[in-house]
């Protein structure tokens, strides 16, 4: 597969959020046929030609090992900016990295991708259900967790799934609410969307409504 040329998507994909997002998608829907454009291009040499960065969105996800994301949205060097955090838990320095990204940057999308049978939601079950919060900073993991579980309900059978959506839904409504974001999502400049990866497909599909 040759290598793309010219310079990466950046800001020529259009400075909307919606237009962002369809590149995502996009990406993602090549990914899935298994027909990606930059998914064999990982060379050095690729690195180098992405010059200055213009990136289009900002993808948080978790540390997952299943779920690359680059590879997965087919992205090249200096296309988005990814951030991992087991169960994309929010702190300060992922709120503060957005803020960078957005305001700094320019972008206008953020995507919040959750997945199935993530490891860190099931931690969060399994500290609820019985009564063990675990040590050191893995606490601030399950912590952050815990409301979507509570929400889904904790001796519901289905919790793990529900809350992988709540907990989601709660992450996006907490960077929509950023002190630094939320003027720009109010104006339409901005968006903050959640999906959700399967990996069983490695399709990604948005998480629509509230
Ligand atoms: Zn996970």
């Amino acid at each position: 597969m040759g290598a793309p040329t010219g310079p990466p998507p950046g800001r020529l994909a259009g400075g909307t959020p919606r237009a962002a997002l369809a590149e995502l998608l996009t990406g993602n829907r090549r990914f899935v046929s298994g027909q990606p454009v930059h998914g064999h291009d990982v060379t050095a040499a690729a690195a180098a030609a992405s010059g200055d960065q213009q990136p289009y969105a900002v993808v948080l996800g978790c540390i997952d090992s299943r779920v690359p994301l680059e590879a997965i949205f087919d992205q090249t060097f200096g296309a988005i900016c990814v951030i991992r955090t087991g169960g994309h838990v929010l702190d300060r320095a992922v709120c503060g990295s957005i803020e960078y990204v957005v305001g700094q940057l320019g972008v206008p999308l953020v995507l919040v991708l959750g997945h199935e049978r993530c490891g860190a939601v099931g931690a969060a079950v399994d500290a609820l259900r019985t009564g063990e919060r675990p040590g050191g900073s893995l606490a601030h993991l399950v912590d952050e967790i815990a409301p979507a579980v509570l929400d889904a309900g904790v001796d519901d059978p289905a919790v793990h799934p529900l809350a992988i959506r709540r907990h989601v839904r709660r992450t996006v409504h907490t960077l929509r609410a950023d002190d630094l974001l939320a003027g720009p999502v109010a104006a339409g400049r901005v968006d903050v969307v959640g999906g959700l990866y399967d990996l069983a497909t490695g399709e990604v599909a948005l998480l629509e409504g509230p």
